[in-house]
């Protein structure tokens, strides 16, 4: 790549930033890091109406979660500031007004009640959309005295009326426009705030963007950018428009399929490794099948060549999933720690502070099945409850009397009291056990299980026994017993 390689992330603070937002920044992040080139975030808070208090943090604190880091941009400075477009009007302005001297823009003094009467002719007559260009035409003298009197305005860029607009998008090949088609769109609002498109334009520029990659919902934009790169006499960037990310019925992004805001995803226990793995699968592929990749190999292979044009779709399943695999990766030590705080919420307060050693031993007991970090309470409050809660007649299995529930017990009790609480010592003993009282494993271990844990799935029988340990286990099995002959 010639010059250096400077990409931007450009969000909006309109909101929090879901799966889709992220998955643009992910992809700039990656490209730059693959071409050892600047990742910038640039923070688009031009539309003053929508703004929404603490966004700003939200995207950040979701990038830094992620481990997405930028090199320019809010919180870290850098030469090209400010990254607020809010705090660049000067330059945008300025822009506006060469553009009205060169006769490429001019003020429109159309009330809103105009714009909307036009708009309902066109629909009227099936017409296509947009401004009839009447400001355009208005004589100098009429022109002159609008300005004077001060009448409300914005700046309208002047589309040219014939020919096409061509684009070599570097994931969607060649695309082109009808210019007539594209009416003259507002740079400069009325409050003095630029539009998007004069924005974008202006920054990309001065913040030398050698590539645009963003969601294809802005392909329809490129024409009027790239007019406006050529009115303002500036190279455009490279594009490359990243495809859609549908649900998996093929219906657009929504909440509905779990495409919630991405400090949620932390929130609901996924891990930032996995969720960065899960999204650059949503448009870029390493060979068609490679799954679970880490970021190194990923930052390595990541070029642009390998984005497709499909949409790709959404599946929370698959996330789920891909979370568990990176869970079954860590170190009980890592384990422990990424679960402490979802412990420290999920559990009864009672039970708390949880002891880290004892955790520690808990944690490789409950790695094959954990999915999501939410889960985890759920799956350990019986290792920490004094007494696990639940109904007697579970202990009774199927196809056994009350009567051989209760000699089972009786005869684990004094079994186990001198038994050495080992895994593989608790085995032979109660399998041994479990023949003389002529019982399957099913029946007898199930009946276990239940005065061990309170209920009828665990972790293994015999390693939860030796890591619940002996104090615990036998006051359980006592208080299983109580319960069936009391
Ligand atoms: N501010 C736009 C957004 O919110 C950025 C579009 C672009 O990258 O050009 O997505």
């Amino acid at each position: 790549m010639a010059s250096e390689v400077r990409v931007r992330y450009a969000p909006s603070p309109t909101g929090l930033p879901h799966i889709g937002n992220i998955r643009t920044a992910m992809f700039n992040w990656l490209f730059a890091r693959h071409h050892g080139g600047k990742f910038v975030v640039r923070i688009e808070d031009t539309d003053q109406g929508r703004l929404v208090p603490g966004a700003v943090d939200g995207i950040l604190d979701g990038l830094e979660w992620l481990d997405i880091d930028w090199d320019e941009g809010p919180r870290v400075g850098g030469d090209f500031g400010s990254y607020f477009q809010s705090e660049r009007l000067p330059l945008y302005h300025a822009e506006a007004e060469r553009l009205i001297n060169q006769g490429d823009a001019y003020r429109c003094y159309c009330t809103r009640e105009r714009l909307t009467e036009l708009r309902q002719e066109q629909e009227r007559n099936k017409q296509a959309l947009g401004y009839d260009g009447y400001c355009k035409r208005l004589g100098d003298g009429e022109r002159r005295t609008l300005e004077e009197e001060g009448a409300p305005c914005v700046v309208r860029f002047s589309m040219p009326d014939s020919g096409v607009t061509r684009l070599h998008d570097l994931i969607r090949d060649d695309v082109e426009w009808q210019n007539e088609l594209v009416d003259d769109f507002v740079l400069l609002k009325s409050d003095g705030f630029p539009t998007y498109h004069l924005a974008v334009v202006t920054d990309d520029h001065y913040m030398q963007i050698s590539h645009v990659l963003r969601a294809e919902e802005w392909l329809s934009s490129a024409p009027r950018h790239l007019q406006l790169y050529r009115a303002l006499g500036y190279t455009p960037p490279e594009h490359g428009h990243l495809p859609m990310i549908l649900g998996p019925d093929r219906a657009k992004l929504s909440k509905r399929h779990g495409a919630t805001s991405i400090l949620e995803y932390r929130d609901d226990g996924f891990l930032p490794d996995a969720l960065r793995n899960f999204m650059v699968l949503l448009g870029w592929s390493l060979d068609d099948k490679t799954e679970v990749m880490h970021i190194e190999t990923i930052q390595q292979h990541f070029t642009l060549d390998r984005v497709g044009k499909p949409a790709a779709i959404f599946d929370v399943e698959k996330l789920s999933w891909m979370n568990g695999v990176y869970i079954r990766e860590m170190s009980a030590e890592a384990l422990a720690e990424a679960i402490m705080p979802f412990l420290e919420k999920g559990l009864d307060p009672s039970l708390l502070p949880v002891d880290r050693d004892y955790l520690l031993r808990i944690v490789p007991l409950i790695q094959e099945r954990l999915k999501v970090l939410t889960e985890a309470p759920e799956m350990v409050s019986y290792f920490f409850e004094e007494q696990p809660v639940y109904d007697p007649a579970n202990l009774v299995q199927r196809g056994m009397s009350d009567e051989e529930t209760v000699a089972a017990l009786e005869k684990a009790l004094p079994a186990l009291e001198g038994c050495e609480f080992r895994t593989e010592a608790l085995e032979n003993r109660l399998r041994e056990l479990g023949e003389e009282l002529e019982l399957t494993p099913r029946r007898f271990f199930g009946t276990l299980r239940w005065a061990v844990t309170g209920r009828n799935v665990s972790p293994p029988l015999f390693e939860t026994m030796e890591v619940l340990g002996w104090d615990r286990v036998i006051a359980r099995l006592n208080w299983a017993l109580t319960q069936l002959s009391g």
